[in-house]
């Protein structure tokens, strides 16, 4: 453990996404509207489709994952920091078929059925991604 840091809770936020809106640039515009710039995401609904990722420790390359039906949002969970001097928001999901068997992972893109989200903003020094040599990933330094 290299990077602890006690946060204040900030605002809450439950939102309703738009109905074929992009789940990621959703929840990233309005962490960026809202100026949030630390905080903690997490939502339930469905995906009419998705890309999801995962990461080959090996290769240091994300392989993806696409899944071209209707998924419900079993869980999403993730992040808000900075990245490039804006927010950026890292999440995973599980998703669930009509069998109700799951598939996981980065999630990359995916396009809204229905989704509610939960965003809590987290006060303090601001938790800001730089490129780790070690991993290749975009990970939460201390630079500030
Ligand atoms: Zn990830």
């Amino acid at each position: 453990m290299s990077l602890v840091q006690e946060l204040k809770p900030g605002r809450l936020y439950l939102f309703s996404l738009d109905h074929d809106s992009e789940i990621v640039a959703s929840i990233t515009n309005l962490a960026e509207s809202l100026r949030v710039e630390a905080g903690v995401v997490s939502g339930i609904g469905a995906l009419q489709k998705a890309e999801i990722g995962y990461y080959d420790q090996k290769t240091h390359e994300y392989r993806t994952i696409e899944i071209d039906r209707p998924m419900e949002i079993s869980s999403l969970i993730g992040n808000v920091s900075i990245r490039d001097g804006k927010p950026f928001l890292h999440a995973h999901v599980t998703l669930a078929d009509s069998e109700g068997n799951v598939k996981g992972g980065h999630l990359s893109r995916g396009t809204v059925f229905a989704a509610e989200i939960y965003l809590r903003e987290l006060i303090g020094r601001p938790l800001e991604r730089c490129h780790d040599p070690t991993t290749d990933l975009f990970l939460w330094s201390e630079t500030r």
